[in-house]
């Protein structure tokens, strides 16, 4: 449970933690986010999120709220004042708030940070990864921006309802070629029969995920082979093996898309192996 929210300068209890009513992140989704991995109370892989989160506000031109180092000490704060040890912390930046106009505020805007910390229910993650997750496959309907991680997420909230009503946990998202680009939230990946990882590669279409970045570093100190290239919804119902990637999840195994057996049906030994050794190769600082 979140018991404290920092917003625009203040630690606010939870109830309390508000908003203005015309922030344009509420009226425009004119919004940037992170989210990080918090381990034994310290942050997994910091370095690449900070930079991501630099990249996104830089792309819409949002001015930073806050410097790096001001910004650690509050996840830092957040994290300890909700007593979160294994969880996540949330950050959002928004342009500011604003009388309601499509044009751009000049600069005296102030942008609004919000900051919270959260430890889901101990243990589910593990217990998901021992059975392995379903996906379904869907028209990727979302922008042109994907790289940029933006809160105008309704297109990956409808498609994940469509899903869970399916018996799926994730969407993959296909293009209009008939590859899969990444999942509602996670990148996608398969294992083909060689035992070569295949993950799309960076474009505008896809986020640039930080596990997937971690994972490639795994792979790497595993003399595992990773190939960037698009692959499609056939190629992934033949795969040797199907997992996904995100913050939240690491590395989750994958054994059914659209209600077909990937595999033996069960995690696989080279996603099993990936997740378990992550937190071993990734970035894990104290706050
Ligand atoms: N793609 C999308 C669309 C996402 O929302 C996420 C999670 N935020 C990811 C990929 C995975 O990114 P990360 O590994 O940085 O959590």
């Amino acid at each position: 449970m979140t018991r404290i929210v920092y917003v625009n300068g203040a630690y606010k209890r939870y109830a309390e933690a508000a908003i203005h009513a015309e922030d344009r992140g509420f009226q425009f989704a004119d919004a940037v986010y992170e989210v990080i991995e918090v381990l034994g109370g310290r942050l997994v892989d910091a370095t690449r999120h900070m930079a991501r989160l630099d990249r996104s506000l830089r792309e819409l031109k949002i001015a930073a709220p806050m410097s790096q180092q001001a910004l650690l000490q509050v996840i830092g704060e957040a994290v300890r004042r909700n007593r979160v040890s294994d969880g996540i912390v949330y950050m959002q930046v928004t342009r500011g708030a604003g009388p309601r106009d499509f044009s751009l505020p000049g600069a005296d805007i102030l942008p609004t940070l919000v900051v919270l910390a959260r430890a889901p229910r101990r243990g589910w993650a593990d217990e998901l990864a021992k059975t392995g997750i379903a996906v379904k496959t869907m028209p990727d309907n979302r922008w042109g921006r994907c790289d940029i991680k933006t809160v105008m997420l309704l297109p990956a909230v409808l498609a994940k309802d469509a899903a869970r009503r399916d018996g799926a946990r994730e969407v993959w998202f296909v293009d209009s070629q008939g590859a899969i680009t990444e999942g509602a939230s996670s990148n996608a990946w398969i294992v083909t029969a060689e035992g070569v990882l295949v993950t799309r590669k960076l474009d505008s279409n896809i986020l640039p995920g930080i596990t997937r970045a971690g994972v490639a570093d795994v792979a790497a100190s595993e003399r595992l082979k990773v190939e960037e290239r698009p692959f499609s919804v056939k190629e992934a119902l033949q795969a040797r093996e199907a997992f996904l990637t995100s913050a939240t999840n690491t590395v989750m195994p994958v054994v059914a898309i659209d209600g077909q057996q990937i595999g033996e049906g069960r995690p696989g030994p080279i996603a099993q192996r990936l997740r378990s050794r992550f937190h071993q190769v990734a970035e894990i600082s104290a706050v």
